[in-house]
Order: C-alpha cells, then sequence, then structure tokens
C-alpha cells in the first residue's frame, strides 16, 4: 500500500496538472473563433482559469474583472497571524496575468444579466460574453449573530477575506498580556476553509507559547458537533499545549448567537455570556453578492452546478467555481477552487472546439499547521458518479506518527503553499 503522505503528495502533484489530466489533442488544436470569455473573481479559482484558459484557447478574447490588486491569500493567513511569516509573504494578486495577454479590468461586478451573459462594472461599463466564469467568493451572513455586522467585525476581527482585518487581528493577537482569554468562534457548514478555525487556535496556542504567555485561554465556540481532521487536531494541542486550547461543541452549548462587541461580550447558545480579551468572530456564510445578483444561488445561499462543467443549473453558459458554487464533498478551499478551473477550462475550450467533454478528475488537499513544525492534512481526489460529485479516493495523516512525519508535512505545506500560489498567480 502507498504510504499516506506519498499518496497526498501523489494527488497534490495531479492536481497541479490541467484538473489530473493528459491534455487532449484537440486541446491543442487552434480555435478559430474568437470567443469573448468574461471571469469574474482574480483570486484562487478566477486567476487560475484566466490562465488556463489563455493556454488552452490562445485566440479567445479574454477578460478578468477584479477590483483588488493585490489581497493576503487565504492559505497562510493563520500562519502570518501568528507570526510565523511576515504579512507581506502572503501578498498575492492577478496582475501577472496582464502579461499573458489577458485584460484585467480593476473594477467590481455590480451586474449580471445570466441570459444575455452581460456584466455591468461599477463605472457602469457594460461587457457581453460568451461564456462567464464566476469565481467571487463568499460574503458574510451577517443576518445570523445578534450584534455582528460589517462595522462591529471590526472588533471582533474574522481575518477571512484577505483584506486589513489580517493586520488588524496580528496586532491585536500581539498586544495579547499573559492570562488573557481568547475566543475563536466556527460557523456551522458549509464555509471557507473547514479546517481554518481550528488551525487559527493552534497557531495562536503556538504563537502565545513561543512568547512565554502560558497561562492564556482559548476558546473555540463551535456551531458543530465535529470538524475535519479532529482527533489529529485534538491529539496535537494535547500534545503540543496542553490545557490551552478548549473546543466547546454545539452540544455543549458552543455556537455564538450574540455579541456586543464594544464590551468583547459574547452570547452563547446554552445561555452564557463570556467576557473576553480577544475575539475572532467567523460568520456563516454565502456565495458573493454578485452570485446572487445573477440569480445563481439556490435557497442555501450557494450556487448549483453541473459537476461534469461546473455549468449553473440555474443559467446556461455561466459556470461558478470556488467558494461559491456547491461541490459537497469538494471542501471550499483554494486547491479546490484552482482545480475546478481547470476542469471548467477544459469543459469551455471542449465546446468551442468541438471536442469530447473531459472527463471530471478533481482533486484537494488542506494541510494544516499546529505549530511550524507539525503539520497534518486531509486530501481527496473526487470524480462524477451517477451525476453526482463523489469522493473517489482519499487519505488522512495517520493518528500516533512520529513527530518526524508531522515535521515532514509541516515542509509540504510550505511547498504547497509555493506552488499552488506560483501556478496560480504567477
Ligand atoms: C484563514 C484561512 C485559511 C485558509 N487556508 C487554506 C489552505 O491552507 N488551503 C486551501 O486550499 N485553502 C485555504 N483557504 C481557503 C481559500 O482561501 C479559499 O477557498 C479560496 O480563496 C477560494 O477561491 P475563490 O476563487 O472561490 O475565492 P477568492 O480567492 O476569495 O477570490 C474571489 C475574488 O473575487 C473578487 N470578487 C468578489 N466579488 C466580485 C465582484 N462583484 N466583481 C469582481 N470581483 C469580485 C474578490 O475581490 C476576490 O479577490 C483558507 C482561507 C482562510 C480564510
Amino acid at each position: 500500500m502507498t504510504p499516506p503522505d506519498r499518496r497526498r503528495r501523489a494527488l497534490l502533484l495531479a492536481g497541479l496538472s490541467v484538473a489530473g489530466l493528459p491534455l487532449a489533442a484537440w486541446a491543442l488544436k487552434p480555435v478559430r473563433e474568437r470567443p469573448r470569455l468574461i471571469i469574474v473573481g482574480g483570486g484562487f479559482g478566477g486567476a487560475a482559469c484566466a490562465r488556463q484558459l489563455r493556454y488552452l484557447m490562445p485566440a479567445a478574447d479574454i477578460t478578468l474583472v477584479e477590483p483588488r490588486a493585490q489581497f493576503f491569500t487565504g492559505p497562510s493567513t493563520n500562519a502570518a497571524l501568528a507570526s510565523v511569516c511576515a504579512e507581506g509573504d502572503i501578498v498575492r494578486g492577478p496582475a501577472a496575468l496582464e502579461a499573458l495577454g489577458i485584460r484585467w479590468i480593476r473594477e467590481a461586478a455590480t451586474a449580471l444579466d445570466p441570459v444575455a451573459r452581460r456584466l455591468r462594472l461599477a463605472s457602469g461599463t457594460v461587457l457581453d460574453a460568451d461564456r462567464v466564469v464566476l469565481s467571487p467568493g463568499v460574503a458574510m451572513r451577517w443576518d445570523r449573530i445578534a450584534g455582528l455586522d460589517a462595522t462591529t467585525s471590526e472588533r471582533m476581527p474574522h481575518a477571512w477575506l484577505g483584506d486589513a482585518q489580517v493586520s488588524r487581528l496580528r496586532e491585536r493577537i500581539e498586544s495579547l498580556r499573559d492570562g488573557a482569554t481568547i475566543a475563536i468562534s466556527a460557523p456551522a457548514n458549509p464555509y471557507r476553509c473547514p479546517p481554518g478555525p481550528y488551525e487559527r487556535a493552534s497557531l495562536l496556542a503556538w504563537r502565545l507559547s513561543a512568547r512565554r504567555l502560558k497561562r492564556c485561554k482559548i476558546l473555540l465556540l463551535d456551531a458543530k458537533d465535529d470538524f475535519t481532521k479532529r482527533a489529529l487536531f485534538q491529539v496535537g494541542w494535547d500534545t503540543l499545549y496542553p490545557g490551552m486550547v478548549e473546543w466547546v461543541p454545539h452540544a455543549k452549548g458552543g455556537e455564538v448567537l450574540e455579541v456586543d462587541a464594544r464590551r468583547n461580550t459574547l452570547r452563547l447558545q446554552n445561555g452564557s455570556r463570556l467576557r473576553v480579551d480577544l475575539a475572532s468572530v467567523v460568520p456563516p456564510q454565502r456565495a458573493a453578492d454578485i452570485a446572487v445578483a445573477g440569480d445563481l444561488v439556490d435557497e442555501s445561499g450557494w450556487c448549483p452546478v453541473n459537476p461534469a462543467s461546473f455549468e449553473s443549473t440555474r443559467h446556461a453558459g455561466i459556470h461558478v467555481i470556488g467558494d461559491a458554487c456547491i461541490a459537497q464533498p469538494m471542501p471550499k478551499s483554494a486547491f479546490s477552487a484552482n482545480s475546478q478551473a481547470k476542469l471548467v477550462a477544459l469543459a469551455i475550450a471542449a465546446q468551442f472546439a468541438g471536442g469530447p467533454a473531459p472527463v471530471p478528475r478533481l482533486v484537494n488537499t488542506c494541510y494544516s499547521l499546529l505549530a511550524p513544525d507539525y503539520g497534518i492534512s486531509v486530501g481527496g481526489l473526487y470524480g462524477v458518479v451517477s451525476d453526482r460529485l463523489s469522493t473517489l479516493n482519499d487519505g488522512m495523516s495517520p493518528l500516533g506518527a512520529a513527530r518526524e512525519l508531522r515535521a515532514r508535512e509541516a515542509a509540504y505545506a510550505h511547498e504547497w503553499y509555493e506552488q499552488i500560489t506560483r501556478d496560480t498567480f504567477g
């Protein structure tokens, strides 16, 4: 049997090729038309898709709509918050795509007519497309936690969107004193980066321990009764930070129902009120606003898609990838978005070239750091079975592994970050 870490590395390398598929011969034929392709969102899904489309369809007119020139990447955000790396190490953006002949419009899309495939930008400019790919990420559901909105959240930073909250939360972490109580909330599924809150608690514990603030307490307030890699995280916390991290599941009243950001208090579902020194409240989420404006979301708040092409099941000719789409059992991750982007590029190129549709093969590996030299991971290979996206193979770091394996996985996590960001942003 292939050892689990080798199997995951094989998945990783497969994922960084085109959707794990050998390039079909037809994909190399020049496409004679000049189709107008518009990609909305230049993060992990959108940038990877634009790049792949350029490669597969050299003659196409490709436009990327993304207002942000730079952002903090989700992956490694927790490492930057804990000063494992510098903030500057995790800044990326879509600028390098312009050198490939992709037109980058630095604006937000404000409206999408999904039937006409017509996009309106903040400046009023209107763009028409033959195909639209949306990878706009997530928006916060401010109606779910009383007292929490875009303004009050600044005092309880989620740092979940790659914006200035990352710097603010890092400063707040650095100003903590010994004996402080920190609350990190985790929303109910589905949400961006399922292991993210637990990795955040781990690396925060590492940082506080490194600063010898060993009397600090980290409360993980959860709206769920289980989470990805739970046993691995819990063994890691017991080993590395005994008594410092406490997970409060939904069954024990852990869900945050209300906050008072001025007083740093949280009301939990078990009725208790907690006053903490720092709270990082990660709100429940849904697909970003432009997906709602384009009538692409269903009652779940996310975008249903055909898993073979990630084309919207609500409107033909519009593809939705990344965190905004419904792609269970794939987690909402940068790796998933990158893999979906490559499949969609192949599917679009096939449609315009009149070639066969690609066989969907998608991959994901989620690494989490519990300390700079302690990594764990979960990985999966996905395909379509009976019209549903399904797990074909998966693997997880073994429980009870030697520290040497955890150190190796931490090194793989770093290697993965460098590869995926280069593959996506150049
Ligand atoms: C703390 C944290 C840790 C994480 N760790 C990992 C990890 O270790 N591994 C991993 O694989 N993933 C990780 N992730 C998840 C990863 O960041 C996301 O899953 C990934 O960014 C999703 O890609 P996306 O393209 O859907 O969205 P994004 O990368 O967020 O890109 C969306 C882009 O769309 C733009 N946009 C939105 N609306 C509009 C509009 N109207 N017009 C134009 N542009 C628009 C936004 O500006 C944004 O740049 C982590 C996330 C967080 C928060």
